[in-house]
């Protein structure tokens, strides 16, 4: 995008907040993820938003870094797999070898907490899970029971206040099509549990488990529900903004975060607490769900698909005396990067000798680097490779509307007749197809895509470096599409 500021991240500005070894080794330093569900690129102020008031989440940019290439996943399980364990959900065991549209997590796999627990991290998860499947959803209206085994519990984490899955896919709450529990561990506290007061209940949780574990490291791991259909704000939040039920639902998270970041700062943790508040995937913008849904302006696509507005979201972070206030920056990121950054922060090992696909960005963030480590991106639909990045062009490969395989999702999935090639420098709408000028980027990102194709695999074949733990046939309904 033409006339954006790129902050250069001189090392010189950096070097008096930079972290000593020594001091990392005293006091291991704390992580809080703040993930939205669904919150578009376009949906904050820093982000361009005109009608959603968001002073928190504006402020918490202007004390930290704010990045605008930053990628999660373009569907809700799959991402929190993705994030979770640094791994593209291609890559991640699945149990019974299977591979779901919703990632369902297998218990041998690492997640960020399992790695930190090696480091006398305690973590807790406040939120959505949906990595242990649907449940019973499937036999009927309402979710679970769930396997324990699947439970966050079992990931690493040693506290768990939220609901197992998604809270629907309809306009309005409908508990004959999707009814969603309120979990505290592996009790039900609640069900259906009451949307209208999840951001609330999640805000005070988080800050109970902060103020819980002040005196330990800790990773927070606060994965919101909202704005994720059906919509739901509190009375003190409901029929205020002029975007309606969908801006205050966003005005309800932004004040969470800024509830959030004062009880670190009361506690005195903030600078002792890196905090990243992302989203897991694009806006929905389905027919169906009418205003209900968020903005990726100005970028093409949305949830589900993998145009830039699918996946790209907004990254912020933020840790008082180690990152420098006030940056901006296009340098490539992923919620990928998360695990290898917190491990690299608290000297914590990485998991097995397994690969992973994320990269340590501390060296970059904390200003020793003036370039992210993150080179390429990949854009994955279920298992479909559809695109490929590197840090300026994005090769789109072609494809049928509604891919055969593309699970459930394919219906937002739109026809590519050949080869695509976008300056992403340059064109974020991605409405310039030049491919035909820069025939030599096409056939080096071609590159890149076998290459991906023989380590990952795509819809149609298995990847050398894709794990399974069970037994058994390997991905057996690979070719069972649409069913
Ligand atoms: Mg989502």
């Amino acid at each position: 995008m033409l006339g954006m500021r790129i902050a250069s991240f001189g090392v010189a500005a950096v070097a008096c907040a930079l972290l000593s070894a020594p001091c990392l080794a005293q006091q291991p330093p704390n992580f809080v993820i703040i993930f939205a569900d669904d919150l578009g690129y376009g949906d904050l102020g820093c982000y361009g938003n005109r009608h959603i008031r968001t002073p928190n989440l504006d402020r918490m940019a202007a004390e930290g870094l704010r990045l605008t290439s930053f990628y999660a996943q373009n569907v809700c399980g799959p991402s929190r797999a993705a994030l979770l364990t640094g791994c593209y959900p291609i890559r991640v065991g699945e149990p019974g070898n299977t591979k779901g549209a919703h990632t369902i997590l297998h218990p041998q796999e690492t997640t960020i907490a399992e790695v930190l627990a090696a480091k006398g991290y305690v973590s807790g998860l406040v939120g959505k899970w949906h990595l242990a499947g649907p449940g019973a959803h499937e036999r009927g209206p309402g979710t679970g029971p769930y396997k324990r085994e699947l439970m966050p519990a079992q990931q690493g984490f040693d506290y768990f206040y939220g609901t197992p899955a998604h809270n629907g896919v309809t306009r309005e709450p409908d508990p004959k099509r999707w009814k969603t529990e309120l979990m505290r561990g592996h009790e039900v506290l609640e069900s259906p549990t009451d949307l209208s007061l999840l951001t609330k209940r999640y805000t005070e949780e988080a800050i109970r488990f902060l103020r819980t574990h002040r005196e330990q490291p800790f990773f927070l791991y606060l994965a919101h529900t909202m704005p994720h259909v059906p919509l739901g704000a509190s009375s003190e939040f409901a029929g205020r903004s002029p975007r309606g039920l969908y801006g205050d639902v966003i005005e309800e998270l932004d004040w969470s975060v800024g509830e959030v970041l004062a009880a670190l700062r009361d506690l005195e943790l903030d600078e002792r607490t890196l905090v990243v508040f992302t989203s897991d995937n694009g806006p929905w913008i389905e027919g169906h769900l009418g205003d209900h849904g968020g903005s990726a302006a100005p970028l093409r696509g949305f949830k589900m698909s993998t145009w830039e507005g699918g996946l790209r979201v907004p990254g912020i972070f933020w840790w008082p005396g180690q990152i420098r206030p006030g940056q901006e920056s296009d340098e490539l990121a992923s919620t990928l990067d998360l695990l290898p950054t917190f491990a690299a922060i608290a000297g914590a090992p990485l998991p097995g000798r397994r690969p992973l696909d994320g990269v340590n960005l501390w060296p970059w963030l904390s200003g020793r680097a003036s370039e992210s480590p993150r080179q390429d991106f990949l854009y994955f639909a279920f298992t479909h490779l559809q695109a490929v990045r590197d840090r300026r062009w994005k090769l789109v490969l072609p494809r049928p509307s509604d891919p055969p395989w593309s699970s459930w999702y394919g219906r937002m999935i739109d026809a590519v007749e050949a080869p695509e090639l976008y300056d992403l420098h340059f064109d974020w709408s991605e409405s310039r197809d030049v491919s035909e000028q820069r025939g030599d980027i096409v056939e080096r990102l071609m590159g890149v895509v076998q290459r991906v194709r023989a380590r990952l695999g795509d819809y149609d074949r298995i990847g050398s470096e894709v794990r399974f733990f069970d037994v058994g046939p390997r991905r057996p309904k690979m070719h069972a599409w649409k069913n």
